[in-house]
């Protein structure tokens, strides 16, 4: 009798990853690759996984999803009809978030998260939304986001624009409270504003951080400030 082990609850958990397991991981990153790399899942750290570990990365990309869609399909989040219902899926929402699609023919348009939905799948959750506003993001006065900047949401959370290596794509880390967490493309409809030099001073206090660019704060004038003397620099803020 054969036993089909399924790739997320591995057998011998400490041994090098399955050549199967690596295939999948590594098409899971193919599909997004701006998500791998916040998650640090590069060619080196792959192949040097655990079947644990693999496993574990497996569930982290599904729960990302894919990055893109084919020219049909929104480039951040994929839409469904079912009945009279909109529906989208991937790669990462919650109820309440603001999400941005790119349409075929390159318009954006913003949908509003509601919950999910009966048809979700543990592994391809599928969210309903509010309805589609043509007219992108609903702040017109936000700043458009650079890469290697920190903004802020309406109530002052910090929220971080990086890079994707590879593509160029721009993403967002929010702070939750304790740590960046990644939200993607989405993520950059929650810019509001600049931080102010007083949120940015008040998070490095508390986090003994710079908050634009996370290195610790040594020297006593940057603990002073509340952060570093080159982000002040990049972002406009007073220094010394
Ligand atoms: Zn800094």
């Amino acid at each position: 009798m054969t036993t089909y082990t399924h790739p997320n609850r591995p057998r011998h958990p400490d041994q090098p990853a399955t050549d199967r397991q690596l295939a999948y991981l590594r098409r899971l990153i193919a599909a997004n690759p701006a998500a791998a790399d916040v998650e640090n899942y590069h060619p080196d750290t792959v192949a040097a996984m655990t079947r644990r570990q693999a496993s574990n990365a497996i569930d982290v990309m599904t729960a990302h999803g894919p990055a893109t869609g084919t020219a049909d399909e929104p480039e951040a989040h994929r839409w469904v009809r079912h009945g009279d219902a909109w529906l989208v899926t991937g790669p990462y929402a919650e109820p309440g978030d603001l999400i941005t699609i790119r349409k075929a023919n390159g318009d954006t348009a913003a949908a509003r998260i509601i919950d999910l939905h009966p048809a979700s799948r543990p592994n391809r959750p599928l969210w309903t939304v509010e309805r589609i506003v043509d007219a992108a993001p609903t702040n017109p006065d936000a700043p458009t986001p650079e890469a290697g900047r920190t903004y802020a949401a309406a109530d002052g959370t910090p929220i971080r624009v990086q890079a994707a290596r590879g593509s160029g794509n721009l993403y967002a880390k929010v702070w939750n409270g304790a740590e960046w967490e990644y939200r993607g493309r989405a993520g950059l409809a929650l810019i509001a504003r600049p931080l102010t030099a007083d949120e940015a001073a008040k998070w490095g206090h508390r986090h003994g951080r710079c908050v634009f660019c996370s290195l610790p704060l040594t020297d006593a004038r940057s603990v002073d400030v509340g952060y570093g003397p080159i982000c002040a620099g990049h972002h406009g803020l007073p220094w010394g």
